[in-house]
């Protein structure tokens, strides 16, 4: 079978050079630097605000096991189930319990990466249970049998054009339907849905420990109706989305907003508190928090590496990444991507294989300025570079060439023992590889700098 890397760099190939992703990409991003721009002018000091988010993180960092027992603690208080899965296989079962003790046959899903980590939908269509992911661009990528392009904007390489087609293939709508009456269309189709579901499921944007409760934003409205209509909800939340307290949601609404969309603040903020009490006339009747960890206690452990637990998934680093911008999302063939996803991928359930993707980047940094609570993703690709040459031996090669880079660039004479006509050969016949088919061939001069230098007179 082919490598993940080599798919990754077939794939990479193709994209990059695929002019009408590229203008579908451009134009979208284009529009996200704008409303980012103009968000960012919200925060009369947001370095600061930056700042004391990245602090805020560490502490819960610092306190992880405390704080994650608090929340449990306080959920149950309000009278949430809660349960604790180490992997996706963990999830799965609590999952698969609650469909069968329930006898579930409609679930309506709001978006949630953690439940295309742990592969969701798939189980539940393996167990006849029909699910309706809500947010547009998840349902868009859902009816096109496809996995979300990016963290935050699912749909963000499909231009209004092939959307439409999609709708005119599947409901047949007009191909040539403008995006408010497909939003329109789906507003109608999705309504009697949440309307049959026994079930919603939810991710979870932060888990406030001080209150145990589940904060969650949206745009759409859709996750307001998700977890009001069902009678059941499942919250799957990954253990690193802790904030101490409620007040910190503060700062960090309006931090995700401005770096996810460019709004000051996004359209609905809920925070559930436990399933509906008796008073309340709307509202699940059960509420069950699954804490997953999914690798992510083995970042943990990886004192440097931990500091991409305070992601907070806004998608910033990706929308910035040259590489992102040319490869595209679905090359990475993880459920993170960009800059983050090459930092963590390889630490989660079933990815050791990823860690080439550390290797995916120019390291100019642009993720690491434009990062909201100021992970240094850069450095960390280099950590993970490091760790991974130092432990592996099949880049004997690359060691092996690099070491003699070092012992011919460091003495001058040995450099120059080679005749330009034998390294012109010497490229030509094993250089071609590494320099790659679309640049120009790398011809040596007669004479080096330094030899013509020598010969200077002044
Ligand atoms: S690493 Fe930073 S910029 Fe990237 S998704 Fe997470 S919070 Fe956003």
């Amino acid at each position: 079978m082919e490598s993940k890397a080599k798919i990754f760099q077939a794939k990479s190939e193709k994209v990059a050079f695929d002019r009408d992703h590229r203008k579908i990409l451009n134009y979208n991003i284009g529009q996200y630097d704008k409303a980012v721009k103009k968000g960012k002018h919200f925060f009369r000091d947001l370095e600061n605000a930056r700042e004391q988010a990245s602090k805020i993180k560490d502490y819960c960092l610092q306190e992880f096991d405390q704080l994650l027992i608090k929340f449990e603690k306080n959920a149950r208080g309000n009278g949430c189930e809660v349960e604790w899965a180490s992997n996706a296989h963990d999830v799965l079962k609590i999952v698969g319990k609650i469909l069968a003790a329930e006898d579930i046959r409609t679930v309506v899903k709001m978006k949630s990466m953690i439940s295309e980590e742990v592969e969701l939908n798939h189980f539940l269509h393996k167990n006849k249970v029909e699910s309706f992911e809500t947010d547009l661009g998840e349902f868009i990528v859902q009816l096109a049998g496809e996995k979300p392009y990016h963290i935050l904007t699912p749909a963000m390489h499909k231009s209004k054009e092939s959307v439409a087609e999609l709708f005119n293939l599947k409901f047949g709508l007009d191909n040539t339907a403008k995006p408010e009456e497909i939003t329109a269309f789906v507003r109608d189709f999705l309504r009697a849905k949440f309307m049959s579901a026994e079930l919603g499921f939810t991710g979870a944007n932060f888990l406030i420990a001080e209150t145990g409760s589940v904060a969650l934003t949206e745009n759409e409205g859709n996750g307001m109706l998700t977890f009001s209509w069902p009678k059941i909800l499942v919250v799957i939340a990954g253990i690193e989305r802790l904030l101490p307290e409620l007040n910190d949601l503060d700062l960090f609404w309006p931090l995700l907003a401005v770096h996810g969309t460019g709004q000051h603040v996004t359209a609905y903020n809920s925070i559930l508190s436990g399933p509906a009490k008796d008073s309340e006339g709307d509202g699940p009747s059960r509420m069950v928090v699954i804490l997953f960890d999914g690798g992510r206690t083995k970042l943990f452990q990886e004192s440097e590496m931990r500091q991409a637990l305070k992601c907070l998934r806004c998608g910033a680093c990706l929308n910035a990444c040259p590489i992102y911008k040319n490869v595209g999302g679905y090359t990475y063939q993880t459920t993170y991507t960009g800059p983050i996803g090459s930092v963590i991928s390889m630490y989660m359930d079933g990815n050791a294989d990823m860690g080439f993707l550390n290797f995916a980047s120019s390291l100019c940094g642009k993720c690491t300025d434009v990062c909201p609570i100021k992970i240094p993703l850069h450095n960390l690709l280099l950590t993970n570079r490091k760790k991974i040459v130092e432990s592996s031996d099949s880049l004997g090669v690359e060691r092996f060439f690099f070491q003699n880079y070092k012992k011919y660039m460091l003495r001058r004479k040995r450099l120059e023992r080679v005749s330009p006509k034998w390294k012109n050969k010497a490229m030509s016949t094993f250089g071609v590889k590494v320099w790659g088919p679309r640049r120009d061939n790398l011809v040596f001069a007669k004479e080096s700098f330094h030899q013509t230098w020598k010969k200077k007179e002044f």
